[in-house]
């Protein structure tokens, strides 16, 4: 039986679920393999939609069953040990990016941020610059409205294209999508592509302010080792790295989960770490801060699936 008291679902259900899906499904998905942190249990089924026609069917299909469907890039997100229930989409073969009229870029929203940016420097587009070295998809890069210090996703998207919950395609212009510090209020459903407005630029200036930042990202970020980038959201004017640092935690531990060194609001796993560890030291850290500076810190990280 599944937790839920609900028989666990049989191979021929999923079948019959997903029966005309061209994607890949693969059952009982490590989503270890799916994450940058290297961590989580598994997903019942995971879908790699072909198209985005494919994906419209895999959401309404989901629908029908009544079964939830959760999206993952996995470069900011916690998946806890036991995994997740349901459907887990990656968008891994939604990779088409073309060039409109007027400096504008269409992604599939599976582009990842790096592929896309070399793609914008070898047009002599600019405007994605600030975005050098973030690793997760562009979908994920809207939905959560990314940034760095030197702008973020909402300073660039032009329109938004979703599958909605009833698995039709919903185009939604940037106007009407209001963005906050790392989050873009959008309506329930998936981000299945992009356009995003960029400007002509001198192509040796974007390829070297992308150069430039990447180089300060490796001098100030644990790159070598798995994580979800930054965990803690920085509070108004302070950053999230600093305080922690100021509570002493940098390089404390639990299990194999740890705070780096190199950075403070990052957790790296240095091999074995489970999901229960990296909470752990959210835990501890989140309490230690408290005590030392009186600021309760949020969470950037999405922290998703059964413990
Ligand atoms: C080394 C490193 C450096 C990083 N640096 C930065 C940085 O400088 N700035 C920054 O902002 N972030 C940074 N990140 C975090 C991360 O890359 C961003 O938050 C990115 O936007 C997450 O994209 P993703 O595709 O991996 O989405 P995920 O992390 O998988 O998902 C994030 C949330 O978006 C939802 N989601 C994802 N895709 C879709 C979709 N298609 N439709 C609907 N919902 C969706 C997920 O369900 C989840 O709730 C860094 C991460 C790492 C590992």
């Amino acid at each position: 039986m599944a937790r839920t008291g609900r028989p666990a679902r049989t191979k021929q259900d999923w079948a019959r679920i997903l029966e005309g899906v061209r994607g890949t499904i693969t059952y009982q998905a490590s989503l270890q393999d799916y994450t940058s942190f290297r961590i989580g249990g598994p997903a019942d089924a995971l879908v790699e939609p072909v198209d985005v026609e494919d994906l419209c069917r895999v959401v309404a299909q989901a629908r029908a069953e009544r079964i939830p469907v959760f999206v993952v890039g996995g470069t900011n997100v916690l998946v806890r040990d036991g995994g997740i229930r349901g459907i887990v989409v990656s968008l891994r073969q939604l990779k088409t990016i073309r060039q409109e009229p007027g400096h504008v870029l269409y992604a599939d929203g599976g582009v990842g941020m790096p592929t896309l940016i070399g793609y914008a420097i070898r047009r002599s587009l600019s405007g994605l610059e600030w975005g050098a070295g973030i690793p997760g998809t562009v979908a994920g890069c809207v939905v959560m409205n990314a940034g760095t210090r030197l702008g973020e996703m909402k300073d660039s998207v032009k329109a938004v294209r979703m599958v909605d919950p009833r698995g039709r395609v919903v185009d939604i212009p940037a106007a009407d999508i209001p963005f906050s510090y790392r989050k873009a209020h959008l309506p329930r459903g998936i981000v299945a592509g992009v356009w995003l407005q960029l400007r002509p630029g001198a192509h040796d200036q974007i390829e070297r302010t992308v150069k430039d930042y990447l180089q300060y990202r490796k001098d100030t970020q644990p790159l070598t080792w798995p994580s979800a980038g930054c965990v803690f959201k920085n509070p108004p004017q302070d950053s999230a790295g600093r305080l922690v640092d100021a509570a002493g935690l940098k390089g404390a531990r639990v299990g194999d989960a740890q705070v780096s060194d190199k950075h403070a609001n990052f957790m790296v796993n240095l091999g074995q770490a489970r999901a229960a560890d990296v909470l752990a030291l959210i835990r501890k850290v989140r309490a230690a801060v408290k005590k030392q500076s009186g600021v309760t810190l949020e969470l950037e990280l999405k922290v998703v699936g059964q413990a």
